[in-house]
């Protein structure tokens, strides 16, 4: 897996050179110089995937797959050069096991549709966690309700971490699949998803990681794992928003029923009969949003040479920093202490409504994420109707965490 280890190990990364790769954090916001801590909802572009975009449309611009003119190769050959990126960062066996999406809720739509329409009968279970995303929780009650199949889900404890004992009870024969998602999104969370991968195996269960977190954050091994779907979206990591992946075992992929009909998957249509295309085009119907998925390839290029264990080391302490500043600072509480943690630091202010404080840090140009994070569930789960979320990216500095703990000092002292 050549691309995952591009990053020279250990490197020092210089995060005053990074952070002038992105134009955004040069803007003012209330005057204040933007502090941008949403990261976990979209990330922000560095100028080598902003540049793709317009060289794109002012060079390339043509249809993909269907013409032999040169403009249609030139695009056709860089749509298709992300996909083996894509194949590289993921260590995919196969470049025709990656399926473009819009997104990872797309990716998620498509195997419930698909997969799970074709599977799934009366009395078969699919197992989510407590802490999932709304798109991984809506389409699996959609399709389990449509085949009358049961819903479980792996309950929370009050750190934050997946109840494991509970999953082995709710593992069994029933268990046709479980969709876990592999950093939270909410509480930054890291699941233990090989082991969760291993023990629905046993049972002849297939396993669906949702990867929208995880991919900017950990070494992404798809073969390693041995999941069998892997979702993921670009614009969470450093890339367009409106393409992403799904990870799909060839296998799996080939006997999968195809999803939406139309220009692109068929191989030939009659009014009788239609023969379907290979993979992945069988899952990839009409034109596709060619010009972000030829701008997601420098995006993971930029992962690559940095390097994602050295991305990981920075964000860590940006991580452990906050916490203990946030920490110091009365009447807050961290909701999700896990073990393992990723780039998430959410909490909640005693007496003090999540979104007035982040009103109050947005005129200091402090962005960052209130309220329920679409997993509702979740913050039944703590009683709260939400959290406050700080989310750190490899661009984001000690000086900035410093910033959000005075913003919410002074902010906790106006409301309080
Ligand atoms: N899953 C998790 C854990 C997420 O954080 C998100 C986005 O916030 C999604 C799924 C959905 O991703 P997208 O909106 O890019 O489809």
């Amino acid at each position: 897996n050549e691309t995952m280890t591009a990053g020279e190990k250990n490197k020092v990364l210089d995060i005053e050179k990074i952070r002038n790769d992105f134009p955004i954090l040069n803007r003012l916001v209330k005057g204040h110089p933007l502090v941008y801590f949403d990261n976990a909802a979209t990330s922000q572009k560095p100028a080598a995937v902003i540049d793709a975009l317009v060289h794109y449309y002012t060079h390339l611009n043509a249809n993909v797959h269907r013409g032999i003119h040169t403009l249609a190769e030139e695009a056709t050959a860089a749509f298709e050069a992300t996909r083996d990126a894509i194949r590289g960062f993921i260590n995919a066996a196969y470049r025709e096991e990656i399926i473009y999406t819009k997104g990872t809720t797309e990716g998620i739509n498509l195997v419930a549709y698909t997969w799970g329409r074709q599977q799934l009968q009366e009395g078969d279970e699919v197992i989510i966690s407590g802490m999932e995303h709304h798109s991984n929780i809506v389409p699996w009650q959609i399709v389990c309700e449509e085949k009358k199949a049961r819903l479980t889900v792996i309950p929370v404890t009050d750190k934050g971490e997946l109840d494991m004992e509970a999953f082995y009870t709710l593992l069994s024969e029933k268990t046709k699949l479980v969709a876990v998602v592999h950093v939270s999104n909410a509480l930054g969370t890291i699941n233990p998803v090989k082991t969760i991968i291993d023990a629905a195996h046993g049972k002849g269960a297939l396993v669906l990681v949702d990867g929208a977190q995880s991919s900017m954050h950990l070494d992404i091994d798809v073969q390693a794992l041995d999941c069998d779907f892997f979702a993921l979206s670009a614009h969470k990591m450093l890339g367009p928003t409106g393409a992403g992946a799904l990870y799909g075992k060839k296998q799996i992929l080939e006997a999968m029923p195809v999803f939406n009909g139309g220009g692109e998957m068929i191989k030939e249509v009659t009014f009788e009969k239609t023969t379907y295309n290979e993979l992945p085009y069988k899952f990839e119907a009409g034109t596709p949003n060619i010009a972000d998925f030829v701008a997601f390839r420098p995006a993971i290029e930029y992962i690559n040479e940095l390097g994602k264990e050295n991305i990981r080391k920075h964000e860590d302490a940006l991580l452990s920093y906050a916490t203990e500043k946030v920490r110091e600072i009365e009447g807050i509480k961290i909701i999700g202490e896990a073990a393992h943690k990723a780039s998430v630091l959410s909490f909640v202010i005693d007496g003090v409504h999540p979104q007035d404080i982040g009103i109050l840090l947005d005129n200091k140009g402090i962005a960052v994420r209130t309220g329920h994070h679409c997993a509702e569930p979740l913050m039944n789960r703590f009683c709260i109707p939400g959290t406050i979320r700080a989310s750190f990216a490899v661009y984001n500095t000690l000086e900035e965490v410093d910033k959000l703990a005075e913003g919410l000092k002074k902010a906790i002292k106006v409301l309080k």
